[in-house]
């Protein structure tokens, strides 16, 4: 929908502009420039200070070449990024993602979500993102490892403790995260907690792994909750079969919801007795084989190739984590026409904005990905703090303080919306809490 506001408008365009071709990072621009409209008509001084002007553009953007030589000893050349997009409320903060879709505007968009995202946690971290077009599928370990090890040797130039903490994203894990740790505290000769989704014998935090999966789970339960419903009792449709998915399907099990579906980029697998995550956890955490395997285990299930009829399975709740733009408009009106009655983010960006029109006229529960999906980076956050004070929290300890740090995320979203006359809109009304924050930071250095 095109911005109404002249001021804003133009800024679009001069996005679009300075940043060509760059679709994903345009999409994510404006549904905050839109949530902003009626905030800068209430506090004009965002536009006079100049604000969203620098808030729009990334304090840095690091580009660098990460050579590295297979196991039949050729030479292969990736490209490696860190965007530092901004850091007015704490260190620059957000995973990354080796993946071959990966190009500087898929780790722009993640960045700027980023920001918001972190700053709706409460917690003291800024916003940033990085990656590589390196494809870990298929790749030895000893292959992974020099990988990278080379991707790391440029970008200990660039971050630390307190200047910037990445963490992992879409193939990026435990092994990834030990590989980059090793070679960082071997380059620096510091051991400090410059990464996060560390490894519990090296400084990692309870909880971590299972964060966003959990945290997505918690903030659905408020959601619901909200509206009279609950997850106990519900159908539940997930998407991917990474991180994200895995431990959302174990939440969601664990508070009385059957899960019923998962994919990964070639096919999904219906389980109608409720996916069997033992099953699931083997083959993709242990083995590193793809979903279609589970029905070799389970053969009252089904396997479908297409990642997208995944959201054509009758089910009440949604939740998308694989990637963005999964869930287009006519997959978002499969859902609707099924009866699937809410939806929250465990991927960044999974719903295009047209899918969101939709939720939103359907009268759809519809959680964003930046509040939704924040109990990763919160935890992270958690772990930043345990690792300063050279400390540990029980596992109990960590979850309970996700699970207060979603719930607060849900009220803030909500309650910014209410404020701006969009009750009900979690798109608005985290854009909007998490925009608040770092905005009035940055009015706060002047022109920095
Ligand atoms: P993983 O690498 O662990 O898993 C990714 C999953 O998504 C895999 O099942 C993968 O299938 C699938 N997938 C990836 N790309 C595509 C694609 N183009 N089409 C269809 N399926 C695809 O990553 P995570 O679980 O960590 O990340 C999933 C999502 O959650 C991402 O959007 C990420 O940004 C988001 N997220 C992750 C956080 C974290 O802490 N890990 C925190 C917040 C958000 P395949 O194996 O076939 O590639």
């Amino acid at each position: 929908m095109a911005l109404k506001n002249s001021y804003l408008a133009g800024l679009m365009e001069r996005v679009e502009k300075r940043n060509p071709a760059e679709p994903e990072f345009h999409q994510a621009v404006h549904e905050v420039l839109e949530s902003l409209e009626p905030v800068v008509e209430k506090y004009p001084e965002f536009i006079d200070s100049g604000v969203i002007e620098m808030l729009v553009e990334p304090e840095r953007i690091i580009k660098f070449r990460v050579p590295w030589v297979d196991d039949n000893g050729k030479v292969q050349v990736n490209r490696g990024f860190r965007v530092q997009f901004n850091s007015a409320i704490g260190p620059y903060k957000g995973g990354l993602r080796f993946h071959p879709s990966v190009y500087e505007g898929i780790i722009k968009f993640l960045g700027f979500e980023q920001i918001f995202k972190n700053s709706l946690t409460g917690l003291p971290i800024g916003g940033g993102k990085g990656g590589s077009d390196f494809d870990p599928k298929g790749k030895s370990d000893a292959e992974v490892m020099r990988f990278c090890q080379s991707f790391m040797t440029e970008l200990s130039k660039h971050i630390g403790a307190n200047t910037d903490v990445p963490a992992g994203d879409i193939g990026v894990g435990a092994r990834e995260i030990g590989y980059m740790f090793g070679q960082y505290k071997r380059l620096r000769n510091e051991y400090t907690g410059v990464l996060t989704g560390k490894g519990l014998t090296y400084g990692g935090s309870l909880v971590r792994t299972e964060a966003t999966g959990y945290g997505l789970c918690y903030f659905t339960d408020e959601m619901l909750k909200a509206a009279g419903k609950s997850l106990k009792g519900a159908t539940v449709a997930i998407s991917g079969s990474g991180n994200a998915a895995i431990f959302a399907t174990e939440k969601a099990t664990q508070l009385g919801a059957k899960v019923v579906t998962l994919s990964d980029s070639n096919g999904y697998i219906y389980d109608e007795n409720g996916i069997d995550l033992d099953t699931v956890k083997k083959i993709k955490l242990e083995e590193r084989k793809r979903i279609s395997e589970y029905v070799k285990y389970h053969p009252n299930a089904v396997y479908q190739d297409g990642c997208s009829g995944v959201w054509t399975v009758k089910c009440d709740i949604a939740l998308p984590c694989a990637t963005q733009n999964e869930i287009n408009e006519a997959s978002a009106k499969a859902l609707v026409a099924n009866g699937c009655y809410a939806v929250a983010e465990g991927a960044n960006m999974p719903s295009t904005p047209e899918a969101i029109a939709v939720f939103q006229a359907g009268g759809v529960l519809f959680g964003p990905a930046k509040a939704a999906n924040a109990g990763g980076v919160a935890t992270s956050a958690l772990e930043m703090r345990q690792n300063s004070m050279r400390y540990s929290w029980t596992f109990e300890e960590v979850d309970a303080k996700l699970k207060q740090i979603m719930a607060d995320i849900y009220k803030n979203a909500s309650e910014a919306a209410k404020e701006f006359g969009m009750e009900g809109n979690l798109v608005a009304g985290a854009n909007i809490a998490g925009f608040m924050k770092v905005a009035r930071s940055m009015q706060a250095y002047g022109v920095v």
